[in-house]
C-alpha cells in the first residue's frame, strides 16, 4: 500500500540537529571527533524543519502551513538562531525522551512573533509525557512570573493533512517502545529507531530520500548501528540516505567514505530537497 496522497509536494528539508542525545562533542570528551575542527563534527541535538514550498492551490488554508518543526530538541534556540528558523507553523513529536522536547519552552519566541499557540502532534505516550514534564505549560501556577509557551495538542491517529501535506505517522520500534516516524511524500525521517515492524515497510514504499537513525558502528539497544541502518536502505532502496543522531564514535569524513554510494552521514546545517 503506497501513501494515497501527498507525494506531489516540494519539500525542503533542514537538518537542524543530527547529534545522539549528549550532543557532539560531549562534555568533557577528549576523543578525536570531539576535537575535530571539521564542522560537520559537531552535532546538537537531533531535530529537522520540514518546510512546504509549494503546496497544491487548493484553497487559502491549504498554504497556511508552511514550516513545520519535527522534535523541539534540547538546542532548539541555538538551532533557530544558527539556520534563521523564523516561523514554525506546526510541531511533529517523534516521541517524549529529553533530547527531542526539552527545547519546547523556546517555542514562546514564535507564539510572540506569530501572536498565536502552535498546534503540536504526537502520539498518546507522547502527548501525556510532555503534559507531565511540562506541567507549568497546562497547570499554570496562579502567580505568573514570565510567559509560558502556547501550544494546542492533537494526537496522532493515522495520516493527516497540514498545509496541503499529507503526513503519514509511521510506527517504529525504539527499543522495547513504539514511536513515530513521518513521511511526507517521497521524503521519510525515521529517527531513534533500532527496528522497523513488519506493518510499517508498506508505510515506506517509493520513498526516495530517507533520513534514518545510525548510532554508531557498535550495537546499541535502542538505536540501529551503521551495519543495521544500511540493511534498512538496501531493502528500501531509496535514491540517497543520510544517517541521523550519531554518536562521537562516527568520524563525518572517514564515515562517509567508506559507506556505499548514495548513504552519508547528515550534518547539522544540511538542506534536503525532496
Ligand atoms: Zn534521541
Ligand atoms: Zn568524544
Ligand atoms: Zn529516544
Amino acid at each position: 500500500m503506497k501513501p494515497a496522497a501527498g507525494s506531489d509536494v516540494a519539500l525542503r528539508v533542514t537538518l537542524l540537529g543530527t547529534g545522539t542525545s549528549h550532543g557532539v562533542p560531549a562534555i568533557g570528551c577528549d576523543c578525536a571527533v570531539c576535537h575535530s575542527t571539521d564542522p560537520r563534527d559537531r552535532r546538537s541535538r537531533t531535530s529537522i524543519l520540514i518546510q512546504l514550498t509549494e503546496t497544491p492551490p487548493k484553497s487559502a488554508f491549504a498554504g497556511a502551513v508552511r514550516n513545520i518543526l519535527v522534535d523541539t530538541s534540547t538546542d532548539l534556540r541555538t538551532q533557530a538562531l544558527a539556520y534563521d528558523v523564523r516561523r514554525v507553523d506546526a510541531i511533529l513529536f517523534t516521541h517524549s525522551h529529553a533530547d527531542h522536547v526539552l527545547g519546547l519552552d523556546d517555542v514562546r519566541r514564535y507564539n510572540a512573533l506569530q501572536r498565536g499557540a502552535i498546534p503540536c502532534y504526537g502520539d498518546a505516550t507522547t502527548l501525556a509525557n510532555i503534559r507531565r514534564m511540562f506541567d507549568y505549560i497546562f497547570n499554570p501556577p496562579a502567580v505568573l512570573a514570565g510567559g509560558l509557551p502556547q501550544i494546542s495538542p492533537f494526537l496522532i491517529a493515522g495520516a493527516f493533512t497540514l498545509g496541503g501535506a499529507t503526513i503519514v505517522p509511521v510506527p517504529i520500534m525504539h527499543g522495547p517502545g513504539t514511536i513515530l516516524g513521518f513521511r511526507v511524500g517521497a521524503f521519510a525521517y525515521l529517527t531513534d529507531c533500532s527496528r522497523i515492524p513488519d506493518e510499517s515497510w508498506p508505510l515506506l514504499d517509493g520513498v526516495r530520500t530517507l533520513v534514518l537513525d545510525a548510532l554508531r558502528d557498535r550495537p546499541h539497544p535502542t538505536h540501529f548501528n551503521v551495519e543495521q541502518a544500511l540493511a534498512v536502505v538496501a531493502r528500501l532502496a531509496p535514491e540517497r540516505s543520510y544517517f541521523t543522531h550519531i554518536a562521537h564514535d562516527l568520524p563525518h569524513a572517514a564515515t562517509c567514505a567508506r559507506l556505499p554510494p548514495g548513504v552519508e552521514l547528515a550534518y547539522d546545517g544540511l538542506v534536503l530537497e525532496c
